[in-house]
């Protein structure tokens, strides 16, 4: 009988390779969860392949959550057709996925004669994507719209459509849908090789090889290195960081829509955006940097956004400052995402800048049908499984507010987090789903527990102790 030890190293390593999937997702961002979902509800054998503890970790929980509708990208591009479409599909598929989406509008205001000049152009350029519903509004007008802006607009435009969404329970919600449909998903598995043999690809990560007849990159700003891994080399990844100040829920009531700068041919500049949390955000900043892992706020970088906050609106920096954070763009020398499907059956999803968590629906919907068009067999499931995610969005009904469901389980009306209100049934779920939180700042990203005025102070140590006793009875 042959065992290992009599096999040829090769052999030996094919053996160990237990299945053969249709289809290998690297990277478990939002981008790489949805392309997951929305391979496994075509009856495909997918496995999702995640570099560390948990999914949505990378660029996809730290960003400015803004539902964008893409008016103001480039025409003709694929980021301008697949953020309208995305833009399109979160709001579809939200009841069913249970994410919230606030549709508040964006008024992108003008600050000098040059700005005010550049508004019709905005408006041609939203017309150009589609995107027609864009409004001008006068001086007084935008003053009518948000009364505490610094003195100095001169006029501006109105989005309707765009809003603010929940990008950690996105990400959750299409990593469980992957899951709960018969999906593999790997965390702490990141991908050190490739080989591309006999039709298949054969991908190395430190929980063992992995075979597949397709590979999807979706590995944000690493998608560059894994390109090259797979044996091509079309793009190189410069992390933009941007960062951000939290302000306290008190501050929420002085801003009503997403406020934008006219934007500049590198960035959309600085924003003032009410947060689906309840708070708001004001950034981001744009630094051009080398490092990858350079998450860090700088001194530098907070005294610029607080000297432009200080512009947009003085009231708001009157406020406290809950928190700070940053997150890198995966920007390119490219103009656009970086998306080709080679015929070595791989597919390049890499260069997902400052827009992926608006557009992730339609990347996978993208995805879903170049596959179909190069013959990958496909079935729809009839009736997928449904999971929606618990609501964090403070304007529906949190459980610590629903009477109903705590005299069903009391332990939602015990709450541990007292800044967020974030109960024990809450923390108790989160750990239990069928992709329990990996580390602590994925319960974070489950619950909101650690996010609020104290960051933890208070429930910081009980959490963490929960989180060790809970994991060892939770899901694999
Ligand atoms: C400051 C800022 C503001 C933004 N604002 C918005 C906004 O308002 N609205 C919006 O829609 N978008 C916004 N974005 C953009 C959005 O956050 C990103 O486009 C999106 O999160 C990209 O998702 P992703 O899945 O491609 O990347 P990521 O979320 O980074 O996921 C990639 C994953 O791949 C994994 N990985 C890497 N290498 C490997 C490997 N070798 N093997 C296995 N796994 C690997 C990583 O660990 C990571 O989890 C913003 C981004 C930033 C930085």
């Amino acid at each position: 009988m042959a065992t290992l030890a009599n096999l040829s190293p090769k052999a030996a390593i094919i053996v160990l390779v237990e299945h053969a999937f249709d289809v290998a997702v690297i990277g478990g961002g939002v981008v790489g969860c949805a392309i997951a979902s929305a391979l496994v509800r075509e009856s495909l054998q997918v496995v999702l392949l995640e570099a560390t503890a948990d999914v949505g970790a990378g660029t996809s929980k730290a960003n400015t959550a803004i539902w964008h509708t893409g008016f103001d990208a480039k025409p003709g591009t694929h980021e301008a057709r697949l953020v309208a479409r995305g833009h399109q599909l979160l709001a579809e598929r939200g009841d069913d996925f249970g994410w919230p989406l606030e549709r508040t509008g964006a008024l992108l205001v003008a600050w000098d004669a040059d700005q005010l000049f550049r508004l019709d152009s905005i408006s041609a350029n939203a017309r150009a994507t589609g995107y027609a519903r864009i409004e001008v509004k006068s001086q007084s007008q935008v003053y009518e719209l948000e009364p505490n802006l610094g003195v100095g607009a001169l006029g501006g435009l109105l989005v309707p459509d765009e809003g603010l969404l929940d990008p950690w329970s996105i990400v959750i919600a299409l990593a469980t849908d992957f899951v709960v449909n018969g999906g593999t998903l790997r965390r702490k598995a990141a991908v050190t090789g490739a080989v591309h043999e006999a039709g298949a690809h054969e991908l190395h990560t430190p929980a063992g090889p992995v075979r597949a007849a397709w590979v999807i990159n979706a590995a944000g700003l690493n998608s560059d290195v894994v390109d090259r891994l797979l044996g091509h080399e079309g793009f190189t990844i410069t992390p933009r960081r941007g960062q951000l100040i939290v302000f306290d829920k008190l501050a929420r009531s002085l801003v009503k829509h997403v406020i934008l700068p006219v934007p500049t041919a590198t960035t959309k500049g600085v924003l003032v955006a009410p947060t689906i949390y309840g708070n708001v955000l004001l950034g981001p900043t744009a630094e051009d940097l080398t490092d990858k892992a350079a998450t860090e706020t700088t001194a530098t970088g907070l005294a610029g956004l607080f000297e432009k906050g200080r512009a947009i609106m003085p009231k708001l920096l009157m406020e406290e400052v809950t928190a700070t954070y940053s997150g890198l763009r995966a920007a390119s020398e490219h103009s656009d995402y970086c998306y080709e499907v080679f015929p070595d059956n791989y597919v390049r999803v890499g260069g997902i800048r400052s827009t992926g968590i608006s557009s992730a629906l339609a990347i996978a919907e993208q995805v879903v049908a170049d596959l179909r068009e190069r013959g990958v067999a496909m079935q729809t499931l009839a009736t997928p499984a449904t999971v929606a995610v618990p609501n964090l969005a403070e304007s529906r009904m949190r459980p610590y507010q629903d009477a109903a469901r705590i005299a069903a389980d009391p332990a939602y009306g015990r709450i541990l987090c007292l800044c967020e209100r974030v109960s024990l049934g809450e923390v108790r779920d989160a750990l239990m789903s069928p992709v329990p939180a990996g580390d602590i700042d994925g319960l974070r990203r489950r619950t909101r527990a650690l996010a609020g005025r104290c960051q933890g102070f208070h429930c910081g140590a009980l959490i963490t102790e929960m989180t060790s006793a809970w994991s060892g009875h939770s899901h694999a």
